[in-house]
C-alpha cells in the first residue's frame, strides 16, 4: 500500500467520496483514511439481527443524493456498480388518534381527495403550495448547491427578480426565513395537515418554532409528492459500495479501521495526516477532512490556528440527539387508520405539532421527551430485498434525544446509564406505535435500541447523537456554516480543507459540500 497520495481525505462519508471523484476527474491521486471498518459514515446497511434482513443503519432516504450534481455527473457509472433505485407511489403520511391519518401519493388527484377528506380549506392550500414550488424550485434548488458566500446566488436571485418580480422574490426571502409554524398556520386550517408538513423540519432539527425551518417542511414535502421517497436498492450501502467502485477503478486507495489522530502541518501547511497505530500518511497536494469543527481543533495543533478560529470551533452548537431502533417482523405492521399506510415509505407519528414542539424544549433541557417523534421506515415493503419473503425490517427514527439525559419528561424512566434505560425506552416507543398499529407487539422478531452516545461511538461525526452534523439555525447555516468567515471549505492552515454536514449546506445525503470542496481545492492548486 501506497503511503502517499496527492490528496488525503478523512472519512469515508458520502461527501468524501464525492469530494474524491471530483479530484480524481482532475487527475489527483487520493487515500481516504476512516475510522469504521466499513465506508459510508451514517450512510450504511447491515445485517444486524438477523441474517436475509438488512437494516440502513442511520440514513435511508435517498432523495437528496438524487437531486445532487455527483449523481447527475456520474449516475451510468454508479448504476453498473450495482447501485439501484426504489420509489414508492406513497412517499409519507401521519397517523392521528381516533384512526385519523393523512397520506400523502405521487398521484396528484388522490393526494387532493386524502386532503379533502380533512378540509377543502387545506385541499386548496395544498395545490396552492405545489405550484408555488414549481414556480420557486428552479431558483432555489441551485443556490443549494452553490459556496456560499458568492456572487453566483444572487445571480440566480437576480433571474428570478427579472422573471417574477420583486415581490415574488422577496416573499420567497420571507418564506426562507420563517418558522414552520408561521408557514403552515399561514397556509393551512387543520392540525392535521400542519402535523403532516411539520415533521420535515424536525429531520434537520429544526422545532416548529425556529426560523428557517419552513423551508425544509416546504420542500421536502413538496419533492416527496412530485419525485416520490426514493431508496437504495437493497440498501443504501449499495450507493455508498457504487462510489467506492468508481473511486478504486480510477486508483483511489482505502485505509479502513483506522482513526486519523493528527493533521500533519510543517510551515503552516498540511501534509500529510497520523493515525492512531502510529502510521504516517504524507499528502502531496492537500489535505481534506470529514469532521465537525469540534474535532478538527483536536486534529491541528492549536498553535497553527488563530486564536478566534479556535474560539468559533469550540462555540459550535450541536443539535438534538436521535435514537434509533432497528427491528425485524414477522409481518408488516396493520395500521388502524388505514390498510394502505403499510405501504407508505415514512409515517410520522408525532401525532401533533405541539408534541414536536414540547419534544424540543424538554430535549435541549435534557428530558427524554414524552412524546417524540417518530419516524418509521417501512422499506421493505417497497423493497423485496431486504428482508425474506413476508418478513420485513422496521427503522425507527426518535427525534429528538437530549445527549445527556437529567429527567425524564414523564417522571418513568430512572436516569441511569444508557445500557439501563434501554429497555424502558423501547417499551415506550412499541407502546407509542402501538397506539397506532397495535400488531406490533405481537410481530417483533428482534430489536435493537441505538442510543446517541451509541451513534457517537459508531460515527464522530454524530456528536451527542445530532445525526446532521450540526445545529441548522439561520446563524450557524448558509454563509455562517460551519461559521462565519469560514464557509468555503478552506482553513487558517493552507492546503487543508473541511467538508461534510459540518459545512454549507449541511446534514443529509446532498453530496454538495464534497462537491464544493473539492471545487475549492482544485481552484487553488
Ligand atoms: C440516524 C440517522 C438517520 C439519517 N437519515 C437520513 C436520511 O434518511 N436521509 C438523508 O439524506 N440524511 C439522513 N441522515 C443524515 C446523513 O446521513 C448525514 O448528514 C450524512 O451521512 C453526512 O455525510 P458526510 O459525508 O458529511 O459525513 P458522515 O457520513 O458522518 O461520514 C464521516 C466519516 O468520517 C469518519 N471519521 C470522522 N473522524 C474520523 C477520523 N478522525 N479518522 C478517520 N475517520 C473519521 C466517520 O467515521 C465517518 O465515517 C441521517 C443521519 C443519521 C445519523
Amino acid at each position: 500500500m501506497e503511503h502517499d497520495a496527492d490528496v488525503i481525505i478523512i472519512g469515508a462519508g458520502h461527501n468524501s467520496l464525492t469530494a474524491a471523484l471530483y479530484l480524481q476527474k482532475a487527475g489527483l491521486s487520493v487515500l481516504i483514511i476512516e475510522q469504521a471498518k466499513i465506508a459510508g459514515g451514517a450512510a450504511k446497511t447491515a445485517e444486524i439481527l438477523e441474517p436475509g434482513f438488512k437494516h440502513d443503519l442511520f440514513a435511508s432516504n435517498i432523495g437528496l443524493f438524487m437531486g445532487s450534481r455527483i449523481y447527475n455527473d456520474f449516475k451510468e457509472e454508479f448504476h453498473q456498480n450495482g447501485f439501484d433505485i426504489v420509489v414508492g407511489d406513497q412517499p409519507f403520511s401521519s397517523v392521528f388518534p381516533d384512526g385519523k391519518c393523512v397520506r400523502v401519493y405521487t398521484d396528484g388527484e388522490k393526494t387532493l381527495r386524502e386532503f379533502e377528506r380533512h378540509s377543502h380549506h387545506d385541499a386548496n392550500a395544498w395545490s396552492e403550495m405545489i405550484s408555488y414550488f414549481q414556480k420557486v424550485a428552479p431558483h432555489l434548488f441551485p443556490i443549494l448547491q452553490l459556496p456560499m458566500p458568492s456572487l453566483k446566488p444572487f445571480v440566480h436571485l437576480w433571474k428570478m427578480y427579472r422573471q417574477c418580480g420583486s415581490q415574488e422574490l422577496l416573499e420567497l426571502i420571507r418564506v426562507l426565513l420563517m418558522s414552520p409554524r408561521q408557514f403552515l398556520d399561514e397556509r393551512f386550517e387543520t392540525d392535521e395537515v400542519k402535523a403532516l408538513l411539520s415533521p420535515w423540519a424536525f429531520h434537520l432539527g429544526l422545532s416548529p418554532d425556529c426560523a428557517g425551518g419552513a423551508t425544509f417542511s416546504f420542500l421536502e414535502s413538496a419533492v416527496d409528492h412530485l419525485n416520490g421517497l426514493a431508496l437504495s436498492k437493497g440498501g443504501v450501502g449499495n450507493m455508498i459500495n457504487a462510489m467506492v467502485r468508481a473511486i478504486e477503478t480510477r486508483g483511489g486507495q482505502f485505509v479502513l479501521g483506522q482513526a486519523v489522530s493528527e493533521i500533519v502541518v510543517k510551515k503552516g501547511t498540511a501534509c500529510g495526516v497520523k493515525t492512531a497505530d502510529g502510521v504516517t500518511y504524507n499528502a502531496k497536494k492537500a489535505v481534506m477532512a470529514n469532521v465537525t469543527p469540534k474535532q478538527f481543533i483536536k486534529l491541528v495543533s492549536e498553535k497553527e490556528l488563530p486564536e478566534n478560529f479556535v474560539v468559533k470551533s469550540k462555540n459550535y452548537r450541536f443539535g438534538p440527539g436521535t435514537l434509533m431502533i432497528h427491528f425485524t417482523l414477522e409481518h408488516a405492521l396493520e395500521w388502524e387508520a388505514a390498510e394502505d399506510l403499510a405501504d407508505s415509505a415514512y409515517v410520522h407519528i408525532a401525532p401533533y405539532m405541539s408534541d414536536i414542539a414540547a419534544t424540543y424544549s424538554q430535549v435541549v433541557e435534557g428530558y427524554l421527551p414524552a412524546s417524540p417523534l417518530l419516524v418509521v421506515a417501512q422499506q421493505s415493503r417497497l423493497d423485496s430485498a431486504r428482508a425474506p419473503e413476508g418478513k420485513h425490517v422496521l427503522w425507527v427514527q426518535v427525534r429528538a434525544f437530549p445527549h445527556r439525559p437529567r429527567g425524564d419528561a414523564l417522571g418513568e424512566i430512572k436516569i441511569g446509564n444508557w445500557n439501563e434505560m434501554k429497555e424502558p425506552i423501547l417499551n415506550r416507543i412499541i407502546d407509542k406505535i402501538g397506539q397506532f398499529a397495535p400488531n406490533i407487539r405481537e410481530i417483533v422478531r428482534k430489536a435493537v435500541v441505538w442510543t446517541p452516545q451509541d451513534l457517537e461511538d459508531e460515527n464522530p461525526n454524530i456528536v451527542g447523537g445530532d445525526m446532521v452534523g450540526g445545529s441548522h439555525h439561520l446563524d450557524q447555516n448558509f454563509f455562517f456554516r460551519p461559521f462565519s468567515g469560514w464557509s468555503r471549505y478552506k482553513t487558517p492552515v493552507k492546503q487543508l480543507y473541511l467538508t461534510g454536514a459540518s459545512t454549507w449546506p449541511g446534514g443529509g445525503l446532498n453530496a454538495t459540500s464534497g462537491h464544493l470542496a473539492a471545487m475549492q481545492l482544485l481552484r487553488e492548486n
